[in-house]
């Protein structure tokens, strides 16, 4: 039985990662300071002897014997990590680092939940790996972009002077269920907008396009980047290539919905991408992973799942 730890394991994503790995029989340790995480999230999981759930800020550092590290820990919706972009960039550089430490000491590998955010407002497109991508060091943004910049130096350097075994995953776009009502990405804002009959804010004009990736074939696709030898370091892009403009997006979720909400414009906040598609060869050859749920089926199941909420 493998020691997982899962840093931020209490959010969104986290929560179903730490699902699918005491599902495979691992004994997961969950860390989370719950900024942008609830308890609510993994509260199934506490009754599962193989499951602990701790309090823990991972700008601190963290002891304890394990086989492998997942960091999430970072708040990821543009509203959470510019509530206090001080603490995010702190979050990623810090707790990459302390997480970084712990990995040296007990040898144990990890993956970096790194972002698409990376590419920044993107020249190239789709983005590959090899795109150094082109970021306002300085803007709003660039306390979530940057700390993650740093975060994957800082793994790179681990790798090289301490022979860390490291895994970046750079992730796209992700939704699904437990995405908080209240987070402020797009796919959860649009749909409880059209739940609740409210006007569907989109930012901008709707032409800005964004990949979507259903949350279950990104657990996939972690698993399978951990589970590659000690030479595969990444970085690898995990997404799903089907691209959709903003407008786009919001017409789905009225007609899935059967909404009667309208659609509004609000203005385009700084440094906004205007488009993302992630390139995924290098994760189809490396790590034999596609994305296998369409938006229109995972759509699905969030409006499910927040019809059920609200
Ligand atoms: P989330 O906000 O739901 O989860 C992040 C978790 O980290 C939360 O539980 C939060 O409480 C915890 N956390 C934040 N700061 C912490 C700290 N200092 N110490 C301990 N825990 C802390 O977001 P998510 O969508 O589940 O994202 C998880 C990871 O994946 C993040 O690192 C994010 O950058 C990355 N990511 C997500 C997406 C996406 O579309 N969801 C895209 C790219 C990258
Ligand atoms: N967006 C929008 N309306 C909303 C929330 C977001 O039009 O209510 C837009 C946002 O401006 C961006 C896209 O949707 O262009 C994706 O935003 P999100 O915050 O989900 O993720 P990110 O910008 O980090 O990719």
């Amino acid at each position: 039985m493998k020691q997982i730890l899962v840093a931020g394991g209490a959010g969104f994503i986290g929560s179903h990662l730490c699902e699918r790995l005491l599902d495979e029989g691992n004994s997961v340790v969950c860390i989370d300071n719950f900024y942008s995480g609830r308890r609510e999230n993994v509260v199934h999981l506490l009754k599962n002897p193989n499951f602990e759930l701790i309090r823990h800020d991972v700008t601190q550092p963290y002891r304890a014997e394990i086989d492998e590290i997942y960091n999430l820990a970072c708040p990821a919706s543009p509203v959470y990590y510019q509530t206090d972009p001080i603490q995010t960039t702190k979050t990623s550089v810090f707790g990459t680092f302390h997480l970084l430490g712990l990995a040296k000491r007990t040898k144990a590998k990890i993956l970096l939940a790194s972002t698409s955010e990376v590419y920044g407002d993107p020249a190239i497109h789709p983005q590959t790996e090899s795109y150094w991508g082109n970021v306002n060091p300085i803007g709003i943004r660039s306390c979530y972009d940057e700390g993650k910049r740093v975060a994957e130096s800082l793994c790179f350097d681990y790798h090289r002077i301490h022979g860390v075994r490291i895994k970046v995953v750079r992730i796209f776009n992700t939704y699904g269920p437990r995405m908080a009502e209240n987070d402020g990405r797009v796919v959860s804002n649009f749909v409880v907008q059209a739940l609740k009959g409210e006007d569907i804010t989109i930012y901008g004009d709707g032409s800005q396009t964004r990949s979507f990736q259903y949350v279950s074939d990104l657990i996939e696709g972690l698993l399978r980047m951990m589970a590659t030898d000690d030479s595969f370091t990444g970085p690898v892009n995990i997404g799903n290539p089907g691209e959709f403009s903003m407008l786009e997006l919001a017409k789905k979720v009225i007609e899935k919905t059967g909404s009667r909400s309208r659609i509004v414009f609000k203005p385009l906040p700084s440094d906004d991408p205007k488009m993302r598609r992630p390139d995924i060869t290098l994760a189809c050859s490396k790590l034999g992973w596609a994305p296998t749920v369409s938006l229109d089926d995972g759509l699905d199941q969030v409006i499910k799942y927040f019809r059920g909420r609200l």
